[in-house]
């Protein structure tokens, strides 16, 4: 962590006039977006609009469908179309390194001003000017303290928007990051209308069928070791086409190794490519799995993080991350 990271009031004095300052902006968040990164976007932009800023929101992909009842008449573009783009201001989104914004960091050239608002303590501090609180539980924790600053006004959306990225990141208000901080901001974006039971029912209950069936095919990869300490599960890019799954739809499937009683590593490998696993890892507390991952140049938090480990073998692959996390549990 950066040793010159400003008080968090004076880091939210800095974002505002950074925002004030400007006219046009590009608002970015991480690849495979999840619910913070989504819905961090679409509040950046909802407070543009209300400061009568000119901003474009942006992802280095399309947006997943389940996500798209929140957007309302609003527009993420897909950075693979090649839009458009007019803009003299970037502001990321819960990106903990610029990396994390996928083919979009060439945009990011020096000379253009660049706001980081992010909760990850693996945040690189990249950027101009930083809004960083490692202590929220999610990105939109940290715009609901920027839209207070900034004085800007709640309505019905922009209540959905802090309430979902609160919901998603916390796991259903369940995760350790669930203070009651977080419970009283969930409550307000209520009395302003957010519709909790909706954005539960869409975002955390229903399942697609894609995502069934290819649990049915995880399960049967379900494997321990250490003594029962660490478990996983893994998925073929084989079965990733045949099944069609996207991202999202791979989304819990780390929650199973995650929740067995006396697992304190649960891990997920997604074969993303040949020779190229996505692996998800999450921690019952015990160990640091941020540090894990930030070994493999990945990152996120203390329970909960990801890395890109490449191998010819998926074997290979466990063997070098089961190799750190048995060195983290001794
Ligand atoms: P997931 O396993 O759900 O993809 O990610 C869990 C957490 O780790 C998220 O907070 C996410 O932001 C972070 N994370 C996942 N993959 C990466 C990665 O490749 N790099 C970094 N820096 N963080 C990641
Ligand atoms: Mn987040």
């Amino acid at each position: 962590m950066s040793p010159t990271r400003l008080p968090f009031s004076e880091q939210l004095a800095e974002a505002s006039r950074f925002i004030l300052k400007g006219d046009y902006f590009l608002v970015v968040s991480h690849v495979n977006p999840d619910g913070d990164a989504i819905s961090s976007t679409l509040a950046v932009g909802e407070m543009l609009a209300q400061l009568g800023k000119h901003y474009i929101l942006i992802n280095d992909n399309s947006i997943p469908d389940k996500f798209v009842f929140l957007m309302g008449n609003r527009q993420i573009a897909d950075y693979s179309t090649k839009p458009q783009l007019q803009f003299e201001r970037i502001i990321t989104v819960d990106c903990a390194d610029f990396q994390r914004v996928g083919s979009m960091k060439e945009l990011f050239t020096a000379g253009i001003p660049l706001l980081n608002i992010d909760h990850h303590p693996t945040n690189d501090y990249f950027g101009f000017a930083q809004l960083i609180q490692p202590e929220a539980a999610a990105t939109v924790e940290i715009l609901y303290g920027l839209i207070q600053e900034l004085g800007t006004s709640w309505n019905q959306e922009l209540a959905s928007f802090i309430y979902t990225g609160l919901l998603t990141d916390t796991g259903g208000f369940r995760y350790a990051n669930t203070t009651s901080h977080v419970m009283r901001i969930a409550a307000e974006m209520l009395d302003h209308g957010a519709m909790g039971n909706e954005i539960a029912d869409r975002l955390l209950e229903r399942l697609t069928m894609p995502q069934v069936l290819l649990l049915q095919k995880a399960l049967i990869s379900l494997s321990f070791a250490l003594h029962g300490q660490v478990s996983w599960l893994s998925v073929s890019h084989e079965d990733i086409g045949e099944l069609h799954v996207s991202n999202e739809d791979m989304d819990g499937l780390v929650n199973y190794p995650r929740n067995i009683s006396g697992v304190e590593v649960g891990m997920l490998f997604k074969e993303t490519a040949p020779n190229q696993f996505k692996v998800s890892m999450r921690s019952a507390g015990k160990v640091n799995v941020a540090e894990i991952a930030h070994f493999f140049g990945g990152g996120g938090h203390i329970r909960a993080s990801g890395c890109t480990v490449e191998g010819s073998f998926l074997d290979e692959v466990v063997s070098k991350v089961l190799k750190e996390v048995g060195r983290a549990l001794l």
